[in-house]
């Protein structure tokens, strides 16, 4: 198997590297521990030294996750050489992490068990009770404990891999003794305990625990193969063989439609942990092909049925249909989490593969969506990174007073003191340079540092110099997927031809202090397509993707989605406007505004074989595009770099004039079809809305479910129960306004009753011709109702007391 070298054995020498870890870093170095372990107290029934945890997430049922992810950043940043940079307290970033264990190991001293955890808690006399109510599938007012949990663990384990010995020594401690605590729970699941609480988003358990296993079986811990077992407790076989059948050629379509992307990703990242750990012990060998089969599968479904062109997945969180992609460009693509755990797995496949495609692929994304993800002049990070044309990006906020602790603020504060670890690779005798990154290798084993200095993205020159040692080797040099033509190498000034079929070009010779590689890497510009549009393109430069700068207005404004998510409130191109209204689960199938098509005077087949000929290069990596009639200039550059404006990946091409034309007249009508849009509501993901009437929309409710599948976004009033939300509505007496439910075709012939107060709204019966998965039915509001009004309390419920037919978000008002 290839090796990884340690995060400190690389030294990065690339400013806009240097510059986000070391902002990273400086966020990190400003967190209040006593808050991050405020929850941790209270769990162990230890007194507080804060007056309460950070807000947000935070402060809900899956607060501690933020912890668990400090740890690793923490770490990985005390690995790569930060722990001796302190905040404004004088407190070092390696105290800090000190401190937090050792906060964590008097939590668990006191709890007795093994136990700790840091959401906010329900019932205090019943520390546990999310992980109980798990088992007996009661997801009321849970969340995802085991979301949580994997985050707390991989912390842990972490830290005892990366942090001086002694902090490293603790941390392996308090992860065994909460490793039993998990064992013990998972060795006496029955099989219906163990479906219920996988059914809910568990992280990357699997994973964590084998890492934990192999930490703490190499230290000499006695019972190691408890956290093996409790590992493989969550590896979901049925779902593995599933996803392995449909990768297969004329296997079923649309497998990982509606699963949402990471529950799903992280279940693989696990998978192939196993099949690492049974490697290491040469053992199992047909149990570890499967294993490895099964992730390769996977990997091969996201990339090429689920992936935009920065290497991004995901609307909404969700996986959609096979190849559908376009249709589902909004203001919600692309969560970063997702890009986090998929280069992890990619990472996996290649070290046990050895295959570029994985290289490839890894700095596609690490590129376009992981460095893309930050802000570089705050070093905050994204959640959601729109796809759709006309958006910008959203970060969490610098202050952690007003930070919401979004999933993605976790993984993007791992993302940025790791930036080195996937550069180069190593086996017996050979340096794999996969990415091309100004940096510094040491490679103890051979006694050699070798210095890399790269112009990428601005040219594709890069030198490779042998610093010290001498010693016998091969070095590795990928070729890159976007290499136009043949790349050519210089060996101490003398050329050595490449073809460009090849992955990986080697030099194998005795290295001598000074040596010295130079690579030149052609590069081009590159239309791709996606699969539902023949008319949507996007465009790469050599490694980077391009998007068109659309500027800053004065509307660029932000709305919440899902549970406190900030993503843009309207898509703006060229003065043309479409407000965002759709909530969780329901902003897909934005239609394009008429000033996203441009106008090109061949076939646009031909038009992007030559698209070479239309990008014309300025200073700085700026590419104005010409022959493509549009109402301006449109001029592309790295999207990674782009912060703070809106911007377009895609755009649509036609080589109709008539079709310009009518798309003119819409853009001045300016019609949008969604002016009669008031606002919608999501009804609610899992458990978060509840005990939440303090916020929009106001949410009340006895006797409801939100989860029959945990992954569709429903709500139910069971027998006897009912729900209700404010939503809003317009005083106008000369409108009509309407209520616009959602439902599913499945439930044809359930009822429901609508009321606002004593009015009946509708009784109603499910009934629809069509065969979609989901129909939208409109029930017009009395106008004794919202006369004078501005907010209206809705209440639904079954009729005569059973069960009603299940809500999808979103749902909303409009008016006519
Ligand atoms: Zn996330």
């Amino acid at each position: 198997m290839i090796k990884a070298f340690n995060l400190g054995d690389v030294i990065l020498k690339d400013d806009f590297f240097t510059e986000v870890t070391q902002k990273d870093v400086d966020f990190l170095n400003n967190f209040d521990l006593d808050r991050l372990l405020y929850n941790f107290r209270l769990t162990a029934g230890l007194p507080n030294k804060a007056s309460g945890p950070y807000s947000g997430w935070e402060n809900t049922r899956i607060g501690g996750h933020t912890l668990g992810h400090y740890l690793t950043a923490a770490a990985q940043a005390c690995a790569g050489g930060y722990g001796d940079c302190s905040g404004t307290d004088g407190v070092t970033l390696k105290a800090r992490l000190k401190l937090i264990i050792e906060g964590l190991a008097e939590c668990q001293n006191a709890t007795g068990t093994g136990f700790v955890f840091g959401a906010t808690m329900a019932d205090p006399s019943k520390p546990e009770l999310q992980f109980d109510k798990m088992e007996a599938a009661d997801y009321n007012d849970t969340w995802v404990p085991w979301y949580t949990m994997h985050k707390i663990v991989n912390g842990l384990v972490e830290t005892a891999k990366l942090a001086d010995s002694d902090t490293a020594q603790r941390s392996l401690e308090v992860a065994e003794k909460l490793g039993e605590w998990i064992y013990n729970r998972t060795s006496r699941w029955t099989a219906e305990q163990r479906d219920h609480v996988l059914a809910v988003e568990y992280g990357a358990m699997n994973d964590c625990l084998y890492e934990l296993y192999k930490v703490a079986k190499a230290a000499g811990y006695e019972n190691a193969v408890h956290f093996k077992n409790a590992a493989h407790a969550f590896d979901e076989e049925k779902l593995f063989e599933d996803v392995l059948a449909a990768s297969r050629e004329g296997g079923k379509p649309d497998v990982l439609n509606n699963k949402h992307a990471n529950c799903t990703i992280p279940k693989f990242v696990g998978a192939i942990n196993r099949c690492v750990t049974l490697l290491e012990e040469s053992g199992a060998a047909a149990e570890q092909q499967k294993y490895l089969e099964y992730c390769k599968a996977f990997w091969k479904i996201v990339t090429e049925r689920h992936t935009y062109i920065t290497g991004g997945n995901s609307e909404c969180e969700h996986f959609g249909r096979d190849n559908i992609l376009d249709a589902e460009r909004s203001n919600c693509n692309c969560e970063t989490c997702n890009t986090h755990n998929m280069l992890k797995l990619t990472r996996t496949l290649f070290m046990l593969t050895g295959e570029k495609k994985y290289a490839d692929y890894y700095e596609n994304t690490f590129v376009n969506a992981i460095l893309a993800s930050v802000n570089h002049e705050t070093g905050m990070t994204t959640y959601f990174q729109p796809m759709a044309t006309g958006c910008f990006k959203t970060y969490c906020n610098i202050d952690v007073n007003k930070n919401y602790f979004w999933c993605c603020t976790g993984t993007g504060l791992e993302n940025f003191t790791k930036l080195g670890d996937s550069l180069y690779f190593y086996d017996e005798d050979t340096l794999y340079v996969n990415q091309f990154v100004s940096s510094e290798v040491r490679w103890h084993s051979k006694n050699v540092v070798i210095c890399q200095s790269s112009d990428l993205p601005e040219s594709g020159k890069i030198e490779l110099t042998v610093k010290a040692g001498e010693s016998d080797f091969t070095i590795a040099i990928r070729i890159p997927d976007w290499v136009a033509g043949i790349p050519c190498f210089m060996i101490n000034g003398v050329s050595a031809s490449a073809t460009k079929d090849i992955d990986y070009f080697y030099i194998k010779r005795s290295w001598k202090n000074g040596d010295k590689i130079t690579v030149d890497f052609p590069m081009e510009i590159r239309a791709y397509n996606l699969p539902d549009n023949s008319r949507c393109f996007a465009f790469k430069y050599g490694p980077v993707v391009l998007a068109a700068e659309l500027g800053r207005d004065s509307k660029m404004s932000l709305r919440q989605v899902g549970v406190q998510c900030d993503v843009c409130a309207n898509k703006i191109v060229r003065g043309l406007e479409m407000p965002l209204n759709g909530n969780y689960g329901g902003t897909s199938g934005l239609k394009p505004l008429a000033t996203e098509t441009l106008l090109v005077e061949e076939p646009v087949d031909e038009f992007m074989k030559n698209i070479n000929k239309h990008f014309e290069k300025q200073e700085g990596l700026r590419f104005i595009l010409r022959n493509a009639d549009w109402y301006g200039t449109l001029c592309f550059t790295p999207y990674y770099r782009i912060n703070n404006q809106r911007y377009g990946i895609y755009w649509l091409f036609t080589d109709s004039q008539e079709e310009i034309r009518m798309l003119e007249t819409m853009a001045q009508s300016s019609a949008d079809s969604t002016a009669n849009y008031i606002e919608g509501i999501g009804v609610g993901y899992g458990a978060q809305t509840e005990g939440n009437e303090t916020t929009w929309p106001y949410m009340q409710e006895t006797g409801t479910g939100s989860v029959a599948d945990p992954h569709e976004l429903t709500r139910y009033a069971k027998a006897g129960g009912s729900f209700s939300y404010m939503f809003k509505v317009l005083p106008d007496e000369d409108k009509k306004i309407y209520l616009d439910c959602t439902f599913l075709k499945t439930d044809e012939g359930k009822q429901i009753i609508i009321k606002s107060g004593d009015t009946l709204i509708a009784d109603y019966t499910l009934s629809c011709d069509g065969d979609d998965e989901k129909f939208v039915k409109s029930f017009e509001l009395p106008q004794s109702l919202t006369k004078g009004q501005k907010e209206l309390r809705i209440e639904f419920s079954g009729k005569d007391g059973n069960e009603s037919a299940r809500l999808v978000a979103p749902v909303s008002t409009s008016w006519k």
